[in-house]
């Protein structure tokens, strides 16, 4: 893409009414654009982020059996009758309207009850479970605080997966599969090293429950680290009991702050019941299906990244998120040497991002790229074509060698 054509321009200056740094980030680059305190829309790079983060969950989740699907946004008071979570009282962050014949409707906070009351009408036997669907959705939440920037939304994208199995054991088996596939898109998507799988507090049918944190001086969350035997346990269990049933020993945990990225669950039959979502066994007895689920914030995810890995230049996409691969700055008076080198990156399935802008100083460009944040910078200027080829540098590197097209290419393809 030609930056001529992005409508996007980047800015200097923070934007007085963010104080968290991916918000103040993103929005100077040009990734997101403020509605309001706890709402943004996604500009065209961000957008670009965005799906590259939903095509690594996609994969991870289509490796263990998901399948995808899409749940209305507008949900009916009926169906959350059933498990008392209509009730202001019971859930303090709905946003509910009301339809011109008078009925109240809300807009989504989660997603069980439209799954359970879903999945009950095409589940009658045990031969069909197990099942796993999923969506990537908006969600609506009246967030009391929204300080988090895309971190903590009133309006967020996330993927959720439900688990439909026959009973605790068939629930094991995939609960330790989806484990694996959450690890799988931390490591994707940058974060491996710095996201721990913790133990969080459970339900009636589990003692825990796992959530997915990532450490971070902005995150809002408390853990407690034992590094040498790979065990993190979140604030709110992290009682003397469970330290003891872990075999952790106090005295070896280090306590970090730590966002959430995600979260797993086993719910049993805390939806089943209520939603009569039964199947008959092989014995012909008519039992609850047992239920689970698999939570990804997709746009907390998304300026997580930014948190951690961000420098005092800008963003630092790694190369799997990122919105191009290489970006690509023609200097000084070598369009047509630029134009040629952008069309062959092109040719080679390459996906750049070609700052063809007339009259913009080399300085200011620079600065643009670092704040963009794409992983390798190539300069075509008057200098490197005299040296022979394109001036090369990688986002995180301080050094700039200079190559040919052709080996620029065959590196970038490797
Ligand atoms: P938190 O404890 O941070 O409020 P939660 O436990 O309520 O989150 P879930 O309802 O389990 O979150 O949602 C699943 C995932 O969605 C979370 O792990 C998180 O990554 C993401 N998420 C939750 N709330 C928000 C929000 N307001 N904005 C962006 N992402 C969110
Ligand atoms: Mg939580």
């Amino acid at each position: 893409m030609r930056q001529t054509q992005l409508f996007t321009k980047t800015s200097k200056d923070n934007p007085s009414d963010e104080v968290s740094k991916n918000a103040q980030l993103l929005i100077r680059a040009g990734y997101i654009h403020k509605e309001m305190a706890g709402v943004y829309s996604i500009l065209p790079l961000g957008y670009r982020v965005m799906e590259k983060i939903i095509g690594i969950v996609k994969q991870e989740m289509d490796a263990i059996g998901g399948i995808q699907m899409k749940t209305s946004a507008i949900q009916s008071k009926e169906v959350w009758e059933k498990t008392n979570r209509w009730s202001d009282d019971v859930v303090d962050n709905w946003f509910k309207t009301t339809l011109k014949n008078g009925t109240e409707v809300g807009l989504s906070f989660t997603n069980e009850e439209a799954y359970s009351n879903i999945v009950k009408n095409f589940v009658s036997s045990y031969k069909d479970l197990p099942l796993y669907p999923y969506d990537f959705k908006t969600i609506f939440r009246n967030e009391t605080r929204s300080k988090s920037g895309i971190m903590r939304g009133r309006e967020f994208y996330w993927k959720a997966l439900y688990s439909f199995s026959a009973d605790q054991e068939q629930h094991d088996l995939f609960y330790e599969k989806a484990k694996v596939a959450y690890s799988n898109v931390y490591k994707r998507v940058g974060l491996g090293d710095s996201t721990y799988m913790t133990f969080a507090s459970g339900g009636t049918f589990s003692k825990y429950s796992h959530e997915f944190q990532t450490v971070s001086e902005a995150g809002e969350d408390l853990i407690y680290i034992d590094e040498a035997k790979g065990i993190a346990i979140n604030k709110e269990v992290f009682t003397d009991d469970v330290l003891a049933e872990l075999g952790i020993d106090k005295s070896t945990v280090i306590e970090k702050k730590a966002i959430e990225v995600g979260n797993i669950f086993s719910l049993g039959f805390k939806f089943s019941e209520p939603f009569e979502l039964t199947y008959k066994t092989a014995e012909g007895t008519e039992v609850p299906v047992f239920m689970g689920s698999y939570g990804i914030g997709i746009t907390r995810l998304m300026g997580t990244i930014v948190e951690v890995l961000s420098d005092e230049k800008g963003i630092v996409w790694p190369e799997t998120v990122a919105p191009f691969k290489v970006h690509l700055l023609s200097l000084g008076d070598t369009a047509e040497q630029a134009e040629s080198i952008y069309s062959q990156l092109l040719a080679n399935g390459i996906e750049v991002l070609f700052d063809d802008r007339q009259g913009v100083s080399a300085g200011a460009k620079f600065a643009d790229s670092d704040l963009l944040g794409i992983p390798h910078r190539v300069v075509v200027s008057d200098r490197s074509l005299a040296q022979g080829g394109l001036e090369y540098k990688q986002r995180t590197s301080t050094e700039a060698t200079i190559v040919s097209v052709e080996s620029l290419i065959q590196q970038l393809t490797a």
